[in-house]
């Protein structure tokens, strides 16, 4: 440091630095190449970290190199790792409040605008996904976010065993998964997924066959239950909703109640379910079946959860819910992927977690129309765990 200046009015400290002239040589940040002498230089001033409470300016000086391949070119700086004006100490700061606040919160934090903090917090996330080792994908999950109307679906996939993340796709279509397999993947990658954990849904199936051989896919609890949730909320519109006035009344707001286990209701929350079906037998009986399909996946025997299963569909028949009915035509149709479940181990819940953990971070904040912030974001969650909350719950 050859020259600082300070104002204690403004809080603000400037430091004035350049390399010492020893063996090290500059470096060019294009080919890697040394070089023993500058070509010329220019002093560049970046955001560091505070000192106390001053806000901190460096002003630098960075050389630029004359080579063969590439011309000109600036050197490599290892603490200036963008043209952007901040320091890369600042920059992993900035990325690391950002884990657990939102960007606005953050830019009021460093006195920042709050795209640059997501700016900033972009190419820390991208600095950091190029430096850790990725680990191999062997069991894999796969689901659909709804986005809303506009933007529809959005497809993710993940690593079971690690409840990462690791690859969105636009819509929910069977191109858009060959997508993953075909960008993100090699055929010695591929041949190595020995399990899948998908939803009912027919282009993924066929997707994943075509590309992963040795796949073996499951129709796990989540993706079944989330469809028993859907029935029983049809359920529900048919019962009340619709016949309108005074029904319509009982049962606004309810909605959660019906979708809610048992188990974790509160006394007063359970009271007011039995009131419900009370007035309505219909409305009792579904969400009697959706709690009783829930125990299918504690069989670890194909026969066992085979004749559960049929013990679950055989009373369907007398009874007159057809949203139930469509159920298990649905659940016949994909029982080998079903009893999957016993012939291969995949953990229950991580799909759970991670769909969980990006509808947290969407409804934060916006600022996820760039779908690569979003995967790099909701992979930092899951490799530090800052949020894990509904796996936690699961667990
Ligand atoms: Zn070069």
């Amino acid at each position: 440091m050859y020259r600082h200046e300070i104002d204690e009015q403004k809080k603000t400290l400037e430091l004035w630095v350049r390399r010492k002239r020893g063996n090290r040589k500059l470096e060019c940040s294009g080919c890697g190449r040394k070089f023993q002498d500058a070509y010329d230089w220019n002093e560049r001033a970046v955001r560091d970290l505070p000192w106390s409470t001053f806000k901190t300016t460096v002003h630098i000086e960075v050389y630029r190199v004359k080579g063969p391949a590439c011309g000109v070119k600036v050197e490599k700086v290892p603490l200036l790792p963008s043209k952007a004006p901040f320091s890369k100490r600042f920059e992993e700061a900035v990325g690391q409040a950002c884990e657990s606040a939102s960007a606005r919160q953050v830019a009021r934090q460093f006195g920042l605008a709050a795209s640059t903090v997501r700016a900033i917090d972009l190419r820390d996330l991208e600095r950091w996904d190029a430096a850790r080792k990725k680990p191999a994908l062997r069991q894999m999950g796969v689901d659909e976010i709804h986005l809303g109307k506009k933007q529809k679906f959005l497809t993710v996939v993940c690593n079971l065993e690690t409840a990462e993340p690791l690859w969105f796709g636009r819509e929910r279509k069977k191109e858009t998964l060959d997508g993953y397999f075909q960008e993100a993947l090699r055929l010695q990658q591929r041949m190595r997924i020995t399990a899948a954990c998908v939803d009912m849904w027919e282009p993924y199936r066929l997707s994943i066959e075509q590309h992963a051989p040795n796949c073996r896919i499951v129709y796990d609890k989540f993706h079944v239950m989330q469809h028993a949730n859907q029935a029983i909320d049809e359920v529900r519109r048919a019962e009340f909703f619709r016949k309108g006035g005074r029904w319509r009344g009982l049962v606004k707001g309810k909605r959660w109640l019906l979708l809610s286990r048992w188990v974790n209701l509160t006394a007063g929350k359970r009271q007011e379910l039995n009131q419900l079906f009370a007035l309505n037998r219909k409305v009792c009986k579904a969400y009697l079946l959706k709690e009783s399909l829930d125990r299918l996946w504690t069989y670890r025997y194909e026969g066992a959860m085979l004749n559960y299963l049929e013990r679950w569909i055989d009373p369907l028949r007398w009874q007159r819910l057809k949203p139930f009915q469509k159920l298990a035509e649905m659940l016949l149709d994909h029982l080998d992927g079903i009893l999957n479940y016993c012939r291969t181990k995949v953990p229950l819940g991580v799909v759970e977690a991670v769909n969980g953990n990006i509808k947290s971070l969407l409804r934060r904040g916006r600022g996820y129309k760039n779908l690569r912030y979003l995967l790099l974001k909701v992979q930092r969650m899951a490799a530090t765990k800052t949020e894990f909350l509904v796996l936690q719950k699961a667990a």
